[in-house]
């Protein structure tokens, strides 16, 4: 196809404000399937995170579509992931298409997600075509939205789409306006080739499928290619577009997205954002703007039953086949036994990851907390990352300590403002700006992620009874007073509860957690002092009294059933225990005792 005749674009929306099925409606519109195939192909191509509300992996379908002038268009369609933890591939998905529709729910105006995901599509210079969706429900109030989109993204909103994704209106002006509104690709066809790879997955058939847009160049079968970034060089084997089932194509020319397989043995080879060129008269430069992306949140994941470690080990390594972002490294705390250490884009990445080992892998998991990358600064001058707090090296060596730092973006009803406030300024937040979304309060907060990472969201939820929206940028890292808090249960330090904490608060979070941990463990026939320390200063201290000698002396004897009965409940609770020097811990503990609130 000529460049003139490609539109390529991506949709932008919060969730839920009807992407995917304004998706459906353009492929449907356009007789990419026909109406039989539509149900069972699409839904599932398209939404393949569908059961969690959120699409991770980037999908896209090209649809052709006769305008009203008579000319044919290509039109591809990249369907970004809709979550911040995956910005960077949001970002380069971005990169590989000249425009967005901007989707906004008429019932409900701009959200925090549609900020962060629309300023992606600006910094990418695109093209931006306001949709207004949902115009079918009575609520729906176009010309409010409209105001809100000028003001607060600060775009033209005069000339936005009015749309019902559901019943179908509109659909055929938003075909027009790709056509219309949004730049055609520019590339050159006899420039060496310049694919930048956008996005790859694995499939039990096929390998690592690799989602290409041709920047120059032109791409064909058996054609020997070189991915830039670790020089490896693959044999095209299959070469083709989504329609949205995979076909074949003979070439793909500037301008064009596509796929290509290459007998790639794993998506770790594969690295979103590098660029693929001919072995021979390739490209000398790659594309601009290469960057992994890094794992900012790390926990430690070990199975409740040690006799399942090499099942964890064999779930984790299919699991990272698919996914290039989750790193992982085997531990072993003395607590926990032996297990890995995990590193992910965020909190919802940890969570998809945590759920798919339980529930697809059935292995019961303990999940340590999890915690950020902290930055340590040595007074040799050297940095180490730190990924776990229990590997904190001695303070007399490090001389500064840094720590990564978000940009939070939350709207909330004017009624919870007070307590969405509160919530960021117990969580050492410094308020960047506070304005109006229209009528909805839009507050800005610059935090330290690790504040962040356990329960912030969660409170977020809990204080403003579901209503407000929030969305995180990293924005680097920055020197505070962090210490490594240690926990001694009978004297004895917990790796599995260590963790770092400003100085000015350590003492609070250590009396909480002893106090915490003081319900949470049984008593023994011992007393057990329960510690927080600093270096070997303690800051906090508990002491859970010992039991009394016969735990079935109240059942006054007699009651022989009771009695075991009440053993056997202390056994079956043993189960669930981790044994540490001579006190059992309950494995709800290590995460328990470090919730605050
Ligand atoms: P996504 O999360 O942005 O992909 O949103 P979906 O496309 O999954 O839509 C979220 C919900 O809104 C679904 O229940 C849709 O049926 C509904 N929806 C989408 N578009 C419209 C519309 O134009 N009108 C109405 N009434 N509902 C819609
Ligand atoms: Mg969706």
């Amino acid at each position: 196809t000529d460049l003139a005749h490609i539109r390529n674009f991506s949709i932008v929306a919060h969730i839920d404000h009807g992407k995917s099925t304004l998706a459906d409606r353009l492929i449907q519109a356009t007789n990419t399937v026909s109406n039989r195939e539509m149900k069972e192909q699409l839904l599932d191509a398209m939404d393949i995170e569908r059961e969690r509300g959120i699409t991770i992996k980037a999908n896209t379908v090209r649809l052709e579509y006769l305008a009203d002038n008579g000319e044919t268009y290509v039109l591809n369609l990249i369907d970004t992931p809709g979550h911040v933890d995956f910005a960077y591939e949001v970002s380069r998905s971005m990169h590989a298409v000249e425009g967005s529709l901007l989707v906004v729910d008429s019932t409900q105006g701009v959200e925090a997600q549609t900020l962060a995901n629309v300023y992606q599509a600006i910094d990418a210079d695109h093209e931006i075509v306001p949709v207004l969706n949902k115009i079918d429900l009575p609520a729906s109030e176009p010309d409010r939205v409209k105001e809100q989109i000028e003001d607060v993204i600060g775009i033209d909103a005069s000339e936005a789409l009015l749309v019902s994704a559901k019943s179908g209106i509109g659909i055929h002006e938003t075909l027009e306006a790709i056509c219309h509104r949004l730049p055609a690709p520019k590339g050159d066809r006899a420039a060496p080739l310049k694919a930048m790879l956008v996005d790859s997955w694995y499939d039990p058939y096929l390998g690592v499928v690799v989602l290409v847009r041709i920047m120059d160049g032109v791409m064909k079968k058996n054609d020997r290619v070189k991915f830039m970034r670790n020089g490896t060089v693959h044999q095209i084997d299959k070469i083709g577009v989504f329609r949205p089932a995979m076909r074949d194509v003979a070439e793909l020319g500037p301008g064009e997205i596509g796929f290509i397989t290459a007998s790639i043995k794993q998506v770790r080879d594969t690295k979103v954002g590098d660029t693929i060129t001919h072995e021979k008269k390739g490209a000398e430069k790659p594309l601009p703007g290469f960057k992994p992306s890094i794992p900012v949140v790390f926990c430690g994941l070990f199975p409740v039953d040690s006799a399942e470690f090499e099942d964890l080990r064999d779930a984790i390594e299919k699991l990272a086949l698919n996914d290039a972002s989750f790193s992982f490294e085997m531990e072993t705390s003395a607590a926990l036994g032996f297990g890995f250490r995990c590193g992910f884009l965020g909190l919802l990445h940890l969570e998809v990851i945590r759920d798919r080992l339980e529930r697809e892998y059935d292995i019961e998991l303990i999940t340590t907390a999890p915690s950020v990358v902290y930055h340590v600064y040595m007074k040799d001058g050297s940095m180490q990352e730190l990924h776990n707090p229990a590997d904190m090296p001695d303070m007399t060596h490090v001389d500064h300590i840094e720590e990564p730092r978000i940009k939070a973006t939350i709207m909330v009803p004017d009624d919870y403002l007070g307590d969405v406030l509160k919530l960021c300024q117990d969580r050492r937040g410094i308020q960047q700006e506070l304005t109006y979304a229209g009528t909805r309060p839009l507050v800005v907060y610059d935090l330290p992620l690790n504040e962040v990472v356990f329960d912030f969201y969660d409170r977020l939820k809990s204080v403003t009874k579901g209503y407000a929206s929030f969305d995180y940028q990293m924005i680097g890292y920055r020197q505070d007073n962090l210490v490594k808090m240690q926990v001694l249960v009978n004297d004895e330090p917990v790796d599995a509860l260590s963790m770092m904490v400003h100085r000015d608060r350590a003492e609070m979070r250590g009396r909480a957690m002893c106090e915490k941990l003081k319900e949470l463990i049984p008593r023994h026939m011992f007393k057990i002092p329960i510690q927080a320390a600093i270096g070997g200063k303690v800051i906090a201290r508990e002491t859970l009294s010992a039991l009394r000698k016969d735990v079935t002396a109240k059942c006054y004897g007699g009651d022989a059933t009771r009695k075991r009965k009440l053993l056997e409940k202390q056994k079956a609770g043993k189960k669930k225990m981790r044994q540490f020097g001579k006190v059992d811990i309950p494995q709800e503990a290590f995460i328990s005792a470090l919730k605050m609130d």
